[in-house]
């Protein structure tokens, strides 16, 4: 129950706990287009971090593909979650909205509808993001993920570039969060040619966005793309956070095993995608 002074007393769904020791500072309202109003509360909590690892042993570089939505150095390649149902039922609801006159009852009852499905469509986005940065701050020591400004996404067209650009800002920053909550080292680091660069002897070679495997015409190392480019940026983390291995790069330590795809439905339903598995043999 949430009663406000001179207002009322309302009763309210808690998504999350608050803290018992948690000293309330705020409250902020707000309406939604589809109409249910949301409460945020503002606490304080008396509480240090945890202290993130002077050698952080448990170490991650994520990549963000196009093809897949996030590639990491463990070999995960975790698949963009599907949303194109959603999509389409809201350009549906969308189209129908346009043919109602403007102001009547239908027209308010249409547009209600279709700010459901942008809902709809947000939610099921930040709670995949949500459980995918929740596993990786929690499963590791240290995040290395590529700075988004900095980062290319010159690579993708129009509508698809904005919705990367904005899921990968969202994810990002969800990441720094928790990995602070948790202790966890977060480093965002120079994305500048972490794709040509070789992981395992340094050389850079020009590589085409089609070129979908990196082998090194120098030492002869050949891997996936977005997994070399995975091992770039976490070698660049740990140098960033001087966390001590810097004086050997990762991949002399651990080569490559094979890469597991997990499917965004596995992430949502399990909450972190599975760890040790076969490797599923396609590269
Ligand atoms: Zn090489």
């Amino acid at each position: 129950m949430l009663s406000l002074s001179k207002l009322a007393d309302i009763p309210i769904r808690l998504h999350r706990e608050i803290p018992d020791d948690a000293i309330l500072k705020q409250v902020t309202l707000k309406k939604e287009p589809t109409g249910e109003w949301f409460a945020t509360f503002g606490v304080e909590v008396d509480r240090e971090p945890p202290k993130k690892p002077d050698r952080p042993k448990n170490t991650v570089g994520i990549d963000v593909g196009i093809l897949k939505y996030a590639h990491d150095t463990d070999g995960h390649a975790v698949e963009s979650i599907d949303l194109s149902d959603e999509r389409d039922r809201l350009e549906c609801e969308q189209r129908k909205l346009s043919r109602k006159e403007r102001g009547s009852n239908n027209y308010e009852k249409q547009r209600r509808r279709v700010a459901e499905c942008h809902a709809d469509l947000k939610r099921k986005r930040r709670d995949f993001l949500h459980k995918l940065s929740n596993y990786y701050a929690r499963e590791y020591d240290l995040v290395a993920v590529e700075d988004l400004d900095a980062k290319g996404l010159v690579e993708l067209g129009g509508n698809s570039r904005n919705r990367a650009g904005a899921a990968w800002g969202t994810f990002l920053r969800m990441l720094e969060y928790k990995c602070d909550r948790e202790g966890t080292h977060f480093v965002a680091v120079d994305p500048a040619g972490t794709t040509k660069e070789c992981a395992a002897c340094g050389v850079s070679t020009d590589k085409p966005l089609w070129v979908r495997e990196h082998s090194c015409p120098s030492c002869g190392f050949t891997t996936d793309r977005d997994w070399n480019a995975a091992w770039n940026i976490l070698s660049r983390g740990i140098k960033q956070v001087g966390a001590g291995r810097s004086e050997s790069t990762p991949v002399e330590t651990a080569l490559p095993t094979g890469t597991y795809s997990v499917p965004a439905k596995r992430v949502l339903e399990a909450g972190i995608p599975t760890l040790k598995r076969e490797p599923s043999g396609e590269r």
